[in-house]
């Protein structure tokens, strides 16, 4: 059906490759796996608006429509329920693979999307996590730096399976020359972020909205570098269109520990928020913040939204999905 639907889009596979953001040409076909998800659909806005023809590749596991219902009816846009376990034929210049649930289906996904560009030599961006870096032992993490993961532990599902993902990456790249790119994502918030998820700062901005008391983990003191949607969207674009490799680190050095965050988040919607303790879950990292040296000089990119910036923009997303349109003027 779908799968075999798409013909050669006659762009040029690769051949645009070195041309910089910002400069006139032809559009791209692309991919993005996740594309109906949180970063995902913030990247395919980007994409449409720069003229490219994207397809999104997703099976609702977390996405929702609403994050790309108003790309519908644009004949640059397509949307194609679809589990990356499968396998995929399409043709296309670029796939960006965000798609990942947290589970070990991520390197399937992964092994096939990679199986994709391999076929048509499409250039393949992988989302990897500085959950690559476990509870690192280093501080702040460099790219060079191999992790501290504990393989056994509650949360290593997600972590294995993303470092299982850039050995596949590399594999390919190395033997089967496909090009490749990797970005080690950084905890990333802004609007359409899943609303009861369990992230902090959604759990958050959720409770603060609703008069609920901020559950804080631990003793709080546990440091997060926060960044807002947009730039991590800028630097994957930048990484997909630039010459290197990676990984690179894509994150705000910003570093705040989990009671500065509910502080902010109390100066942003409400100073009377409370707070309450919860016992932490297992194996939870103590610290975590980029070194982005390398992709400031490599990529030319480093974020602009600093955190006090960035929580107003998401708040009234939230508000808007919690309450409704109605209320969102309502402090
Ligand atoms: P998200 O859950 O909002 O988006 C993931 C999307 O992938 C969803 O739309 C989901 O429906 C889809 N999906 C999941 N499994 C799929 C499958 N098997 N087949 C097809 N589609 C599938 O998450 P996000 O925050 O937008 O994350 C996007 C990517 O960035 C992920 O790879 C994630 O691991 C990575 N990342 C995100 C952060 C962050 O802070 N948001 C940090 C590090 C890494
Ligand atoms: N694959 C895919 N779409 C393609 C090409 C491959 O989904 O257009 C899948 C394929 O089904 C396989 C995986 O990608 O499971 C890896 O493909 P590759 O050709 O590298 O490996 P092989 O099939 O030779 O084991
Ligand atoms: N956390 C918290 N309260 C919450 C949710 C999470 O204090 O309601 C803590 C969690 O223990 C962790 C940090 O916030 O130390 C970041 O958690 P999140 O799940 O957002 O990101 P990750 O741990 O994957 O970096």
């Amino acid at each position: 059906m779908y799968q075999n639907g798409h013909l050669a889009t006659g762009f040029g596979i690769n051949s645009v490759g070195k041309i910089p953001l910002g400069l006139k040409r032809k559009g791209l076909r692309i991919v993005v796996t996740g594309g109906a998800g949180f970063v995902g659909s913030h990247l395919v806005d980007r994409l449409i608006s720069r003229g490219d023809s994207v397809i999104v590749v997703d099976n609702f596991f977390t996405g929702r429509k609403e994050n790309v219902v108003h790309h519908f009816g644009n004949p640059r846009f397509e949307l194609i329920r679809h589990d990356v376990v499968e396998p995929l034929l399409l043709e296309v210049d670029q796939i960006y693979h965000l798609a990942c649930p947290a589970s070990p289906t991520n390197v399937v996904g992964t092994l096939n999307m990679l199986g994709l560009a391999k076929r048509v030599g499409a250039r393949f961006l992988l989302t990897s996590t500085s959950e690559v870096y476990g509870d690192p032992l280093q501080h702040p993490q460099v790219e060079t730096y191999w992790g501290n993961v504990n393989p056994i532990g509650v949360r290593s599902c997600y972590d294995e399976g993303k470092r299982t993902a850039e050995t596949l990456t590399m594999d390919y790249h190395r033997g089967a020359g496909v090009e490749v790119r990797i970005a080690r994502i950084f905890n990333t918030y802004g609007p359409r972020m899943c609303i009861d998820d369990g992230r902090v700062v959604s759990n958050f901005v959720a409770q603060a909205l609703r008069k609920e008391p901020l559950t804080v983990y631990g003793d709080g003191k546990q440091t997060r570098s926060f960044q807002y949607v947009s730039d991590l969207v800028e630097g994957l674009m930048r990484l997909m269109e630039g010459e290197h490799v990676g990984p690179f680190n894509l994150g705000n050095p910003g570093e705040f520990t989990m009671l500065e965050l509910a502080q902010v988040v109390q100066e942003t919607i409400d100073p009377n928020a409370k707070i309450e303790f919860r016992p932490n879950t297992e194996d939870d990292p103590h610290k975590r913040k980029p070194d982005i040296t390398r992709a400031k000089d490599l990529l030319g990119w480093e974020p602009k939204v600093p955190l006090r910036k960035g929580l107003p923009m998401m708040v009234s997303d939230f508000r808007q999905r919690i309450f409704g349109d109605h209320k969102q003027d309502v402090a």
